[in-house]
């Protein structure tokens, strides 16, 4: 029971953040609710999230980073101010899906991520 609750908060914890949250957010979020919870404990519990797919995780740069967002997307990350776009796009026009699909296999994580900068970035860079 008490397992079941933890899990259920982490996954609150995540899905109620607009955007992409580090482990040690979704620590901080689900510490106020559950006061005896350990790093470890979300670890284990956020990994399993993501392999039944009720959360979303991306790498950039070598850290996760967990989301509401579940559908196919790619992410754009401003090497400036460290924003983290949602690019959103049609699963059927892009071939990966179509060559493992074609295999008999499928796809249900989506880790393409693209590094830049963004468009406010890129305007105060102009004004200068
Ligand atoms: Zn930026
Ligand atoms: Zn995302």
């Amino acid at each position: 029971m008490r397992v079941t609750n933890q899990l259920v908060i982490i996954q609150e914890s995540v899905l109620k953040y607009k955007g992409h949250v580090t482990i040690e957010e979704v620590f901080k979020r689900a510490k106020r609710r559950l006061p005896q919870l350990s790093l470890a404990t979300v670890y284990r519990n956020l990994s399993r999230l993501v392999a039944e797919l009720k959360i979303g995780r991306v790498f950039i740069s070598g850290a996760a980073f967990y989301e509401a967002n579940l559908s196919p997307h790619m992410h754009f990350v401003c090497r400036k101010c460290g924003g983290i776009e949602d690019i959103q796009m049609d699963k059927r026009t892009h071939p990966i899906y179509e060559v493992i699909e074609g295999q008999g296999g499928s796809v249900t994580e989506f880790n393409f991520v693209a590094l830049g900068t963004c468009k406010k970035c890129s305007e105060k860079g102009q004004k200068r």
